[in-house]
Formats: structure tokens, sequence, C-alpha cells
């Protein structure tokens, strides 16, 4: 494996397990170990992926035993506009505010009245609007994160397979950074999508098949020599990708004046982002920055590609696969690797995991830009219609400080609304702006 040793290692909670180990180590803050969700088996940071014991998915753990609640609070405030105020809680170097990355983060948390008015929420209804970010989507946040691992793991290639947004943020970070990239999409993607990925000037390979089939190659060319050195950001450095969604919880939280929402609708795809802003919720109990109590997580995702939604609602513990066919393309991943987990966050915290059909995606998007002057992508339409049927079957509690998501922009996915145009077409005068019946 392409791996060098950046520093010396910290005095962590990971050192015990260390020593012994001859792999490498490097100093990623307050990150101590990667963490076996399955088992907690603890292995040093490294760039993998899968527990070595029982192949269950690795995450980070942390030592925030050091931090003070109201200091931590302090620092966080005066730090940058993006997520490297949050840098106390990522597993990132200490220097990383001053590297060039594409700093995403500090989007804007809208306070929609107007569509609260139209689905009768009185408890207070927020967009948090992720298209603010440098590639208009959330995926800036997590390639964020997996850029400075791939820094610290020496890997010179960066690399992905995307569903769209994600092959867009690889090529602005990566050509920020000054590393090569070559990512990876189904061939048959919106344009703005392939446009916004390619212009970067990375390498952009289309793959004759879907999302899932797109990762799978991924997977293989990993452990082939032809894929030496390089870092894919939600592969083999998927723990600390995983790790930039958590900055959603900790913004939509400092956002509120340090508060939690009573809920929030989130879109999955891999169900990824679903479960760290969960952990991310829970960090900010446990530091003390918010009040303990409950807030719910809710899931959305189209008809279409619902296969966690489907598990839900048969209360089952396993998701079983689907062939993804929704407009909703960045979220079509129709084998979650996260959505065991999401199941069992909407059940814990009393959420739920809703689907809407592709004509209520549409739906949603219209309403949105109408009264609210916010144009999202296709995922945002579906959390505004999964949000306006849990209201309708009483999952969702109008009286409740709501959340919902909004993780890309509207221009990437245009065809969506294609059907939308132009009022009229008058000559330059004023009869026949008079015949067009556009007169106040
Ligand atoms: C990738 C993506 C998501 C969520 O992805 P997860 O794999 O569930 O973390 C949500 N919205 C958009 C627009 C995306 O591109
Ligand atoms: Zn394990």
């Amino acid at each position: 494996m392409a791996v060098q040793t950046v520093t010396s290692t910290t005095e962590s909670a990971g050192s015990a397990e260390r020593s012994g180990s001859a792999a490498p180590s490097v100093d990623l803050g307050p990150a101590a170990a990667l963490s076996c969700r399955e088992c907690g088996h603890r292995v040093p940071l490294g760039p993998v992926f899968a527990c070595e014991e029982c192949f269950g998915p690795l995450e980070i753990a942390y030592d925030f035993s050091a931090y003070d609640t109201e200091e931590l609070r302090r620092r966080i405030e005066a730090g940058p506009a993006n997520i490297w105020r949050y840098a106390p809680l990522l597993p990132v170097p200490a220097d990383v505010a001053t590297k060039p990355n594409i700093n995403p983060g500090w989007t804007k948390l809208v306070q929609a009245d107007n569509l609260a008015r139209e689905l009768g929420v009185t408890g207070g209804l927020y967009v948090k609007d992720d298209s603010g970010n440098p590639t208009h989507s959330f995926k800036d946040r997590v390639v964020a994160q997996a850029l400075e691992a791939a820094r610290a793991f020496g890997f010179t290639t960066l690399s992905c397979s995307s569903t769209g947004n994600l092959a867009g943020a690889v090529g602005a970070a990566a050509a920020r950074a000054g590393l090569r990239s070559c990512v990876f999409i189904p061939h048959d993607l919106e344009q703005g999508k392939v446009v916004m990925a390619a212009v970067y000037g990375g390498e952009l390979v289309g793959i004759e098949g879907n999302y899932d089939d797109v990762n799978r190659f991924c997977s293989e060319l990993i452990g082939d020599p032809a894929g030496e050195g390089w870092g894919f950001v939600n592969v083999n450095l998927r723990p600390y990708y995983a790790e930039g969604s958590k900055t959603l919880a900790y913004e939509i939280c400092e956002q509120l004046g340090w508060r939690l929402p009573d809920q929030i609708v989130v879109p999955i795809a891999s169900g990824s982002q679903l479960t760290k802003i969960d952990k991310g919720l829970r960090e900010l109990i446990e530091l003390g920055l918010v009040e303990d109590r409950p807030y719910k997580i809710f899931g959305a995702q189209a008809e279409g590609c619902s296969p966690v939604s489907t598990a839900y609602k048969a209360g089952h513990d396993v998701v079983r696969p689907q062939k993804p066919k929704t407009i909703a393309k960045s979220l079509a991943i129709g084998n979650p690797a996260d959505g065991p987990y999401v199941l069992d966050i909407a059940r814990r915290t009393g959420g739920a995991v809703e689907d809407v059909t592709d004509e209520q995606v549409v739906e949603a998007i219209r309403l949105l830009a109408r009264i609210e002057g916010i144009f999202a992508e296709t995922a945002g339409g579906v959390t505004v219609g999964v949000t306006k049927k849990l209201i309708e079957n009483g999952d969702l509690d109008p009286s409740l400080t709501t959340v919902v998501l909004n993780t890309g922009d509207g221009l990437k996915t245009l065809d969506a609304v294609a059907d939308t145009g132009l009022t009229a077409t008058i000559r330059p005068n004023l009869d026949s702006f008079r015949e067009a019946g556009l007169s106040s």
C-alpha cells in the first residue's frame, strides 16, 4: 500500500493498540484510532476501511477528553466561516486552515416561513441550503476531509465512484491541492454534472453501468497495482470522508444558537450523511455544547430508488438492493452501504424513512423555488417532498422545530424542470406587451 509516515504519533487513546504494530501513524488532531462499527475492534489511523476481524466498516474514534466546553465554544466561534471552525472535532492536521483546500461549509440556514405556512409547520421550519458550497453540493464537505487524509497518507491521485456531485467536488479539490484526479461516473448522468466534473481538468471516466457497477469497479481497482497510490475518497478514505457530514449537524446547531433542532429531514444515497449527522449531534451533546434533549432524524428517498424506506416500512433490519430508476440521480444508490445504520437511527430517534415519486420531486422543486426563492436539485426535491408527505401522514410533528436539507443546486439538474420557460415572447413594443396580457 502506498502509505508514508508523515509525523510521529500523538499521545492518544489509540497508542496502546498501536504499540507492537508496524503500521505507520499520522497526527490527525483529536482522531485517536479507527474503530469497527460492528465489533469495536480498534486499529491505528490509516487508509483502511474494513475491520480485519469481522469486515465491518471502520469509523473514526476520538479523544475529546481534554476539551473544556466553554473554551471549545469560544474557539469554534472565533474560527473561519467554513468547516474548519470545527477542526477540533475532525480528523485533520493542526495546520488545516492554512493549506489549499476548497474550504466549504458555513452555508445558509434559511428560515423558510413561506414553506412553513404552506406545509402547516408552526414550530419553525428551516432549509439548510448546501447548494452554497464551492461546487454547489454538500459533497465539498466530505471531500475536504478526504483530501487532508489523502495528503497525510501520501496519496498522489484523488479518485472516487460518483453519482455526479462527488466527481465535481473531487475534481475541484484536487485542482486546488495540485493533485491528479481521475474519477468514475455512470456514463448517462445529467449534462450539468458531467460538465461540472470535467471543467476542473482532471480525468473523468464514464462507466457503462449504474452507480453500483461503478462502485464495484473502483473496489477492484483499489486491490490492483493499477490503483497503486490512489486515494478513493469514498472507499479507502471513507472513514475520513464520512466525518465531513458531521459539520452539517454542527452548523445547524450553532446557527440555531447552539440548540438541537427537534426534527431533521436528510436525503439518503449511501446513508453516510444521515449516520454522521446523528454522530455529530451526539458529539455536541456529549461535549455539552447543546442541551441534551431528544431529536428525530428522518430519511428521504425517491420511490424509484428506495431500498432503505422499503426496509423501514417492512420492519426489516436488512436492506435489499434495488435497481435504481429515478430522476434523483445523486441519490440513486441501489445498494446503500449505510442502509442498516440508517434504519437503526430512524428507529432509535423516533424518526422515519419515507419516499416520494419523481412527480412529487418535481412538484417540490417548483414549490421551494416559487415560495422561498431556493432552486434545489432533485435531492432537495426529495427532502422537501418527503417532509410534506411525513406531515400529511402524521409522522412529522408540525409544532416542532424542523430542518430540511437541500444538498445540491438546481442548475445541475435542469432537466427535471426543463418544461419551465418563457411566459410569452413579444415584439419590443407596448402594444405587443398589452396583447400578451401582462399589464398590471
Ligand atoms: C451524495 C449526496 C447525498 C447523500 O449521500 P450519502 O451517500 O447518503 O451520504 C445527498 N445529496 C446529494 C445532492 C448528494 O450528492
Ligand atoms: Zn469488526
